[in-house]
């Protein structure tokens, strides 16, 4: 009997293919106890294990370095080293020669090995944790003959789809595009990075299936249709039929959309909207070129740490930077600076902060670190010599912030000065508003900044006190909830009084619905995957500033975001009729999840 998944839409598109199920999690361990004549052959035998695991990364390694390079396969190198280190060993055969088996020995030692660093004083050996994590997880399934599920396994063509529980960053670097042709996740949600990743990389992603890889064996064939969140196991071939030919219609809609790429981002009755792109990675700036998009309203920076071992220098950051505002020719590239931490975190992570998303994170570390933060902000002043470059500040919730982050770039100019390194001096300096605090004192940045921008997966996460990476709590996730519809009007009539740009760039402005209910609520400019450009700019082609301000007026006076949905769907469906369109990126919440599929597609 073919079953389905039901997940959150995380990337569009249909594929077909065989699972490849990656568990990665630390596995339970029986406690064994030996007898005394065993001892020496349970320590041979961890050795061996010891031996073999350090033998897979050394392959690991050499395979990461061919598909994403030396930078990033570096990360191995530290797991590779905490195999060789005496001490670790030691500990384990102490416990083996107390009559302990030598899985129990070892995941007693690395639980306490864990906790010792995530409790370091230093940054540098906290960060080691997530290593300590990965060498626990692939010793013990050596020593207990578990399969061995390293994604770079998965042979070239073999068009799998990705099932984990959630895909970190050394899983990440590890991905070979010719061979994944999809991802399902149980855990995250539609703004968490693996989603927004997986978007950038054009590949279908269904995230917060929940239990997936507990409902799967591996052996299953699936389609995996990220347009709607649906994981079908084992098809029919009716139901292969079936979308195989939805396939087909979605790259129909698909090229028919490429056509108004080029057309004006002009509303019915003749109002400008300013049309961007999101730029997740360097690789897709040229894609978002073509895409209708006039520049970048968003280029996340994360690319350059999220999974790697060790920071990017200056040269590197600029020839990044440089490639994306050569690509735009000279219309704006607005660049972020590091947001990291959240979700976007470097190999081993921060496990400092019991809460991540209101941790040390994105301007509060770069302000203080400010050698790392000036090598970015040398590297973007550079790259502005090739064109509109302009910076953006991520998580501002003080002018103090800005006021200190604008310091430290005349500190990084000065530095550039001294070296004699040619740069551009004027580059505005923006601001994402994404945090309650900055959209209701809003009035208190305005003299400080060039631009805000509206970060919509952060503020409603804030805002409405919901995580945005977790699956649970999904349904909770409302944009159109009165509060961050408020604050939003908020933010557009302060802006506008100082004359300031004021962007949408957070998924909100990628969804049909919602970019019409912004551009009611005053919005002039909107920054999408560029994936979602023609997408967007088809909604504000066919539609009028007048109704989209009657539409968001009355979904700012409805009392629930259900209610706030009605309103607004009614207008634009007057506008559209019932287009499948609309649809997009407004997924059924319900969560279901495991049900009994009866027919095909719909
Ligand atoms: C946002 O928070 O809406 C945003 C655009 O930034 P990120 O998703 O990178 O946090
Ligand atoms: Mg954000």
């Amino acid at each position: 009997m073919p079953r389905a998944l039901r997940g959150m839409p995380a990337s569009g598109g249909i594929v077909e293919g065989p699972v490849h199920l990656l568990r990665w999690e630390v596995p339970d361990v029986r406690h064994r106890i030996i007898p005394d004549e065993a001892v020496a052959g349970e320590k041979a035998h961890f050795r061996e294990a010891v031996q073999k695991a350090k033998d897979r990364l050394l392959q690991v390694r050499a395979r990461a370095e061919k598909h994403a390079g030396p930078e990033e396969a570096a990360i191995f190198d530290v797991q590779i080293s905490i195999l060789e280190d005496a001490a670790l060993l030691e500990q384990v055969e102490e416990l083996i020669a107390q009559n302990l088996g030598a899985e129990k020995a070892f995941d007693l030692v690395l639980l306490e090995w864990r906790q010792q660093f995530a409790r370091h004083a230093q940054s540098m050996l906290r960060e080691r944790v997530g290593d300590l994590i990965d060498v626990h997880i692939r010793v013990l399934s050596v020593l207990l003959g578990l399969p061995d599920h390293d994604p770079v396994d998965v042979p070239k063509g073999s068009n799998a789809i990705l099932v984990t529980h959630d895909l970190t960053p050394s899983l990440t670097v590890q991905l070979d595009r010719e061979a994944i042709i999809g991802i399902a996740t149980d855990a995250g949600t539609r703004t968490s990075h693996v989603a927004i990743l997986a978007r950038s990389l054009g590949l279908p992603a269904i995230v917060g299936l929940r239990d997936a890889t507990s409902k799967l064996t591996g052996n299953e064939h699936l389609i995996l249709d990220g347009t709607s969140g649906v994981l079908l196991i084992d098809p029919t071939p009716e139901q292969s039929a079936a979308y195989r030919e939805r396939r087909l219609r979605e790259a129909e809609d698909a090229a028919e959309l490429q056509l108004i790429a080029g057309a004006e981002s002009v509303t019915l009755d003749g109002h400008w909207i300013t049309l961007r792109a999101n730029v997740d990675l360097p690789e897709e700036a040229v894609q978002a070129a073509s895409s209708g998009a006039e520049g970048v309203g968003l280029m996340r920076t994360e690319f350059l740490v999220v999974g790697r071992a060790t920071m990017p220098d200056e040269e590197e950051q600029y020839r990044a930077y440089s490639h994306v505002v050569d690509a735009f020719k000279g219309q704006p590239v607005i660049i972020r600076t590091f947001d990291v931490g959240g979700d976007k975190l470097p190999v081993g992570g921060y496990p400092t902060d019991a809460n991540p998303f209101l941790g040390w994170r994105a301007i509060r570390m770069c302000l203080d670190e400010p050698e790392l933060f000036k090598t970015q902000l040398r590297a973007l002043l550079r790259a502005a010599k090739h064109g509109d470059v302009r910076i953006m500040l991520p998580l501002i919730v003080s002018l103090d912030e800005v006021r200190q982050a604008r310091a430290l770039l005349d500190e990084a100019a000065a530095e550039l000065d001294a070296r004699g390194v040619d740069y551009r001096h004027d580059l505005p300096l923006g601001v994402m508003v994404e945090t309650p605090a900055a959209a209701i004192a809003v009035d208190t940045l305005v003299n400080d900044v060039a631009f805000f921008s509206i970060g919509t997966n952060d503020l409603v996460q804030y805002t409405l006190a919901v995580d945005r990476g977790s699956a649970n709590l999904a349904s909770r996730f409302t944009p159109l909830h009165p509060a961050v519809l408020r604050l939003i009007h908020r933010i557009v009539e302060v802006g506008s009084a100082h004359r300031l740009e004021v962007c949408v760039c957070g998924e909100m402005a990628s969804q049909p619905l919602m970019a019409f209910a912004l551009i009611g609520l005053g919005v002039r400019s909107m920054s999408v995957a560029g994936r979602a450009v023609p997408l967007v700019k088809r909604i504000i082609r066919g539609v009028s500033v007048e109704v989209a301000t009657e539409a968001a007026f009355a979904a700012l006076n409805a009392r629930t975001a259900v209610e706030a949905e009605t309103e607004l769907r009614r207008r634009l469906t007057a506008a559209f009729g019932d287009a499948a369109f609309l649809r997009d990126g407004l997924p059924d919440y319900s969560n279901t999840n495991t049900f009994e599929v009866l027919g095909g597609p719909q």
